[in-house]
């Protein structure tokens, strides 16, 4: 199934690999029943993933790529240490912004339907 990204990108969500690996964790019986470790960690093949993911925090870093990409000049400079601003008059939901945005600082979200 496509996800949300997806959709706005046309791309898959892997191109962008900055999920964790899953752990596997205790059940609750198993849990209150001893003392071994709940999340058991990572096997090497993980572990090797883990350390080569992307582990961007998401925060804009003012690289101006959404500033450059958008078609519509809809995305205002602030200042150094100010961040952006999207003028929602022009902006038409390319996601242009968001597919070049190389910290997922972007979020889109539909417009409610009224
Ligand atoms: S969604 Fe498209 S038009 Fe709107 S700010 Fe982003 S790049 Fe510009
Ligand atoms: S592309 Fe992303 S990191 Fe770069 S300025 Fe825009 S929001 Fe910030």
């Amino acid at each position: 199934m496509a996800s949300s990204r997806d959709e706005l990108t046309g791309g898959p969500e892997s191109s962008r690999d900055f999920l964790p690996a899953a752990q596997r964790e205790l059940s609750v019986d198993a849990r209150t029943a001893g003392f071994e470790e709940v999340v058991a960690g990572f096997n090497e093949s993980q572990a090797l993933r883990e350390a080569q993911r992307c582990l961007s925090c998401g925060n804009c870093f003012e690289c101006d790529n959404c500033f450059a990409a958008c078609p519509e000049d809809s995305i205002i400079k602030l200042g150094k240490g100010k961040g952006y601003d999207v003028d929602f008059e022009t902006c038409t939901g390319c996601a242009t912004c968001f597919g070049v945005c190389p910290c997922h600082a972007i979020e889109m979200i539909k417009e409610p339907v009224s």
